[in-house]
């Protein structure tokens, strides 16, 4: 078994708000091995940008860390100071936005930006940062790399504007990649090649990646594991084949609807009614309980804590009942 590289443990982000502090991140605990990818998956709202924001230490205040830590290689990188995680976050951790321009200066030249970002990070000169800047175009299959190190973003299509950012996020060889919905803003003919570029890179240079997403297509296609998230808590985390062929908890299996069964055969899963809660109003108990089918009165009266259930983590006060053969 390889170490965890990174470890995230009962992280709590808190929001203040004249009425007191909101929590939208609660106790989450995940660990991610050298090259795993692993999908956070959930609504929107769920809080797993959130969680992918502030492992990464970009959480807009007034959000913030509340509680729990964050280690990378076993060092702490979630007290350290705002330019210790600067450095980790251009050298150690790479990151891919929803959109690209985010990630990009629309001022700059492709090759400026890959050059300069490759010479904050590595000892290179001028001329071999310029090397491996047409290497990385070449990588995420940018045709005439060589050319285009002197076109800006705003002269590359939406796909290909993210292939460079992925180039730019791996330009430092980063040890993770957060990926936040890296593909939801492009067409979904490019989607695939986008996320087929992101899994072959990290495999060949061993980059663990966190893939945000809610998208279970996506995860099902790239993940080696999954956690959903559900009110900004982890509610089942596990195999990517064991989460989506054999969901256990309640949320989870009404969230494996929406992947479309091509063969027609899959059994009918129920919608689920309402809505996930608001910040200011998640339930006692499983914050699920509302729109749960199955609750009972101890899913009003108790948070369900995390048991192993073969090789998932479930947070469901009735888990074994769930449990289907494979
Ligand atoms: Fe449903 Fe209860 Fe499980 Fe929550 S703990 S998912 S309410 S059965």
């Amino acid at each position: 078994m390889s170490e965890a590289l990174l470890k995230v443990q009962d992280l709590v982000v808190e929001f203040e708000t004249r009425r007191g502090p909101l929590r939208a991140v609660d106790r989450v605990s995940f660990d991610l091995k050298p090259g795993e990818v692993l999908g956070l998956v959930g609504e929107s709202g769920a809080g797993k940008s959130l969680t992918g924001a502030a492992i990464i230490g970009l959480l807009e205040p007034p959000g913030h860390i509340a509680g729990g830590s964050v280690s990378l290689k076993g060092e702490r990188i979630d007290n350290i100071p705002r330019e210790a995680m600067r450095k980790v976050r251009g050298k150690r951790i790479g990151m891919v936005f929803q959109d690209p321009l985010t990630s990009l200066n629309p001022l700059y030249t492709v090759g400026e930006q890959l050059t300069e970002t490759i010479r904050t990070h590595l000892p290179l000169n001028q001329a071999e940062a310029r090397q491996r800047a047409v290497d990385l175009l070449v990588e995420v299959g940018i045709p005439a790399a060589e050319k285009r190190l002197e076109s800006y973003p705003h002269e590359f299509s939406g796909g290909m504007r993210q292939r460079v950012v992925i180039a730019l996020a791996l330009a430092a060889e980063p040890e993770v990649v957060i990926a936040d919905e890296p593909t939801t803003a492009l067409d979904v003919s490019v989607q695939a090649q986008i996320i087929a570029v992101l899994k072959r890179l990290c495999a060949e240079k061993g980059t663990a990646v966190i893939l945000v997403t809610h998208d279970m297509g996506v995860i099902a296609e790239t993940a080696d594991r999954v956690a959903v998230m559900y009110a900004g808590r982890i509610v089942e985390i596990g195999p990517v084949r064991d989460v989506i062929k054999t969901p256990i908890h309640p949320y989870t299996r009404g969230l494996m609807g929406s992947i479309p069964d091509p063969s027609g055969e899959a059994e009918r899963l129920l919608q689920i009614p309402g809505a996930m809660p608001r910040l200011n109003a998640i339930p006692a108990g499983c914050a699920f309980n509302p729109r749960c089918a199955f609750a009972e009165d101890i899913c009003r009266a108790e948070r369900p804590q995390m048991r192993r259930i073969g090789a998932s983590d479930v947070a469901c006060h009735l888990a074994e009942t769930f449990v289907r053969p494979a």
